[in-house]
């Protein structure tokens, strides 16, 4: 069995008039994350994970904030699509890992449901997808209360070699 493993990194700061959301989940909360897409920090995260498993570009790259199809657009949609390139590669999630940083809001309540939406779009069953929160205990641009940063790691497995 071949098998493939990426890693993804995103943040994103924080902005008044915006919704935030986080791993497809809304979460009630004074301030949004800024961004051209809904600023999923978390999903970013797990999509270039994905895309770096198949060796292809990160986000960025694939879908640009100069284009106006993805203004607003919720993350969970661009996830869909990362998923069809992963297909087309060959390739099918066998699990991701995450980690957001945030010192606030407190995230656990909203982590299962989090999970419950990665795991659909990722088409593998919830305990394949791990989601953890942490603070950086007031330190850095998270604990100051800047923003929300995440990291993911993927691995696929080659299905078909191409
Ligand atoms: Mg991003």
């Amino acid at each position: 069995m071949s098998c493939r493993v990426g890693l993804g990194f995103d943040a994103h700061s924080f902005a008044e008039g915006r919704r935030l959301v986080l791993g497809g989940v809304q979460i009630p909360h004074p301030l949004g994350l800024a961004g051209h897409s809904d600023a999923d920090v978390l999903v970013h995260a797990v999509m270039d994970a994905l895309l770096g498993a198949c060796g292809e570009r990160d986000i960025g790259v694939r879908f640009p904030d100069s284009d106006p199809t993805f203004r607003d657009i919720s993350s969970l949609v661009l996830l869909e699509e990362v998923m069809g390139v992963v297909s087309e590669r060959g390739c099918r999630v066998l699990n991701v890992d995450c980690v957001l940083v945030a010192q606030e809001p407190r995230l656990s309540p909203y982590i299962e449901d989090m999970r419950k939406r990665l795991a659909f779009v990722l088409r593998v069953p919830e305990n394949r997808v791990g989601i953890k929160a942490t603070t950086t205990e007031g330190m850095g641009f998270t604990g100051r209360g800047e923003g929300i940063a995440a990291m993911a790691v993927a691995l696929v497995e080659e299905v078909n070699s191409l």
